[in-house]
Order: C-alpha cells, then sequence, then structure tokens
C-alpha cells in the first residue's frame, strides 16, 4: 500500500458524512460479507462443461467427480480425497467410518454448528473446549485436561483458514490412542510450513458451499492418507452400498454431482491467486487498523499460511472507545455487511447447552469483540483499505459527538 494511496482514501472518507448521523453511505451498492468465489473467466468454461456432462448421460458420480478427486489429492499432497455432497455430511461420514459410535469428542465451542452436529449424529458426545485467545483455534493444552476414559477423537477446526496446532494435537490423539479429525471447512487456501492443510490426523473435511474460497454450489472434500477409511467413504456416500445391494456401512446419499466437479475443477486452478488477494486485502486491514488502541487480529503462528476464508478483527470496546455491536451497525448505514463468527458459540446455543465445558474464557473474549469484514476476492485493497479508514472515523466521530440517538444498547 502507497502512501499516497492512503491519503488519497483518508481525503475520500473525511468529504462524506457518516451513515450513523443521516449521511450518505460509503458505498452506493452493498458489499457484502462474501460473494461466490467463481471467477468470471470460469463461467465459459463451466458452461461447456455443464453441457457435455448432460450430454454424457451420468450426472453424479461420474468421471468428473473421479478427476475432481485426483485433482484436488495432487493440489493437497494427500493419497486420497473422496468428493461428498457437503462438508457436513463428509464429517458425518468420516467419523462413522472411523468406528465412532459412543463416547466422548472434544471439539472446540468457538466453531460453525456443523463441527458439533456431525458428532451428535454419530451418537457422540460433544465436549466443548476453549481455544487460544490469539489464533482462535483449538487450545492444546486444554485438550490434554479434557480428555478422560470416554474421549474417543478430538476434532479441531482450522478457524477461518488459520491452520490448527496439527503437530501438537497429533502428539497428543497419538499418546491416548484416539482419532483426529479436522474439520478444514475454512482450509483449502491454507499451509503449514508451505505444505497445504490436508494432510494431518486421521482425515481433514473441506467445505465447497459458497461462502468458502473453493466453490462448487455445494461439495464437501475428505482428504485422507488412510487408503483404507478412504474406501469405506465411498462405499458410505452411496448409502453403504459396495454394489451387493447389501449395504456394508450405515451410509447416506452424499454423493457429489458431476456439475458439482466441474465446478471444485475450475476453482482449483486460482486458488493460489486468491488466496494471495485475500492475504493483501486483510493486510490493507492490518496496516490501517493494527496499530490503533484496542483493535487486534487473529494470530497466524510463524510459517503457517491463512487461507483467509475469514478475518477476525478484535475491537475491545473500553480500549478503543467504541462497542463492536454499534460499528456493525455504523458499518451497516455504511452499507457494508458485516458478521460476528462465532458469537453465540456452541456453548450458548440451545442444542449444545448441555454440553460438558472446560473453562472457555478465550472463547468468550473473542465472541464479546469480533467482527469480520468483507474480505472475498473481488472486493479488492483499496476498498478494504476505505473501510477500514470509516471504521476510524466512525471512532473518532462517536468520541466527539457520542452515540447517536437511535443507538441505546451500546450507549452505556
Ligand atoms: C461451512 C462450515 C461447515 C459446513 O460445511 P457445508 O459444506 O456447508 O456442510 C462446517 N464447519 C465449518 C467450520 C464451516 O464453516
Amino acid at each position: 500500500m502507497t502512501k499516497s494511496f492512503t491519503a488519497v482514501a483518508q481525503h475520500k472518507v473525511a468529504q462524506h458524512q457518516l451513515g450513523i448521523f443521516g449521511g450518505s453511505p460509503l458505498f452506493d451498492a452493498y458489499v457484502p460479507i462474501v460473494r461466490p468465489e467463481v471467477p468470471p473467466e470460469c463461467h465459459e468454461d463451466c458452461s461447456r462443461q455443464f453441457l457435455d456432462v448432460l450430454g454424457s448421460g451420468l450426472l453424479t458420480n461420474g468421471r468428473s467427480v473421479q478427476l475432481f478427486e485426483e485433482i484436488a489429492a495432487e493440489r493437497l499432497g494427500v493419497a486420497e480425497c473422496v468428493a461428498v455432497s457437503n462438508c457436513t455430511a463428509g464429517l458425518m461420514l468420516t467419523l462413522r467410518c472411523l468406528g465412532l459410535q459412543e463416547g466422548e469428542v472434544i471439539l472446540p465451542s468457538f466453531t460453525f454448528f456443523a463441527s458439533g452436529h456431525a458428532a451428535v449424529w454419530n451418537g457422540l458426545t460433544p465436549v466443548l473446549v476453549d481455544c487460544e485467545r490469539d489464533t482462535f483455534n483449538l487450545d492444546p493444552q486444554k485438550v490434554r485436561e479434557a480428555i478422560t476414559r470416554e474421549t474417543v477423537a478430538i476434532l479441531a477446526v482450522h478457524i477461518f483458514g488459520n491452520p490448527a496446532a496439527a503437530e501438537e494435537l497429533e502428539a497428543i490423539a497419538k499418546q491416548h490412542g484416539i482419532k483426529l479429525i479436522f474439520d478444514a471447512a475454512h482450509g483449502f487456501g491454507a499451509a503449514i510450513h508451505g505444505k497445504p492443510v490436508g494432510g494431518s490426523g486421521d482425515a481433514e473435511v473441506f467445505s465447497l458451499s459458497p461462502t468458502k474460497l473453493l466453490v462448487a454450489g455445494e461439495g464437501g472434500i475428505v482428504a485422507t492418507n488412510n487408503i483404507e477409511l478412504a474406501q469405506r467413504l465411498r462405499l458410505a456416500r452411496n448409502y453403504g452400498d459396495g454394489g451387493s445391494y447389501d449395504c456394508e456401512v450405515m451410509g447416506l446419499n452424499a454423493r457429489m454431482t458431476e456439475f458439482q466437479a466441474v465446478l471444485g475443477m475450475a476453482g482449483v486452478k486460482g486458488i493460489e491467486e486468491r488466496s494471495a488477494k485475500r492475504e493483501l486485502i486483510a493486510n490493507a486491514y492490518v496496516s490501517t487498523l493494527g496499530s490503533e488502541p484496542g483493535v487486534s487480529f487473529q494470530r497466524v503462528r510463524p510459517g503457517y499460511r491463512s487461507s483467509r476464508k475469514d478475518l477476525g478483527i478484535l475491537f475491545d470496546e473500553k480500549e478503543f472507545g467504541v462497542s463492536r455491536d454499534f460499528l456493525r451497525a455504523a458499518l451497516e448505514k455504511e452499507n457494508v455487511q458485516t458478521r460476528k463468527y462465532f458469537d453465540p458459540p456452541l456453548h450458548r446455543q440451545k442444542l449444545y447447552r448441555e454440553c460438558r465445558t472446560g473453562d472457555l474464557r478465550n472463547t468468550e473474549w473473542i465472541c464479546q469483540r469480533i467482527l469480520n469484514p468483507p474480505v472475498y476476492t473481488a472486493l479488492g485493497e483499496e476498498k478494504a483499505e476505505e473501510i477500514a479508514q470509516r471504521i476510524l472515523l466512525i471512532r473518532d466521530n462517536v468520541q466527539a459527538k457520542g452515540y447517536p440517538s437511535w443507538w441505546h444498547s451500546g450507549a452505556a
């Protein structure tokens, strides 16, 4: 980011009156939190291939799915990729095919609820454990403390595409003789010491739904170096039927269609470039906001690379001077959509309220402060910088004039 651009952006935002005080929004068109990552150059290619699929007479589990699995396995550097209908089904089937049908599964409370659902659908008992305050990922020390004789698996999550502490978790799983599965829904494009995320633990399960980095409309990939597990999963995604019409596993219909595989293959091609663009967007937020009091960012360990599926910014109300919830409302009036993933965390949702938990102070700390701004590739660095500048302008105005009268809940 050059200095002159910063100056231009500052000048531009300073000219506006803020949306919260009745001014016109920063952007004329609404800026959503996410836009599906299907670049325009894919559209024509995919249309042609969709027609080929239609002409082939094989709409599901055909040649494209097989090819996509090979491409994904090569890209991730794993022995096998099994394509499935979505990540949730992939997680459900992975736990099932690893023979996990009773006992406790340790997972973070700070995650999307599908991670927990997959365990519960298999009759497993979720145990909700705290995350690290800086990386937002499952805390290995707290995992150790939560292990009991009932523990059968650890389900870790690469939160926002920031790789979890894979090596440490592998050591814990090995020591206790339990399974380790990664919810890698956000993980495509992430790497640990130059190696793509995907080859750790017993399996890693990716999502290809529209909010993720690799988009197939809907879809999932189970990556594993366990060839037997992959074979079981291929049966399990097809009801459990290996062709004898006498099922081997209690499966699901979790097949990927040929159309999804076509989109998935197109998406893999540009993943490096998109991930690099997201890094620049993340840097634009970091360089504008990073040194402000009360603002911090999710930490990525040295040598790790986040896919930047999302960017997590923490705003401490006392130190920053404006509450996270007010910032969200104020940005909405600037036509900027934000999220607060994953607030509420699992242990505060009704389906998970009864779960055994450890001390969840970091989860609570993050949930009070987290704000996710738009980071999708097509946003570009300049808009990210403008959004970040506007956040500071909102703060400065609120500090000078107080909260506007329409805002009550955050005014205390
Ligand atoms: C999106 C998501 C899932 C579910 O993925 P689907 O493909 O939509 O089933 C699971 N876990 C996490 C952390 C997610 O963000």
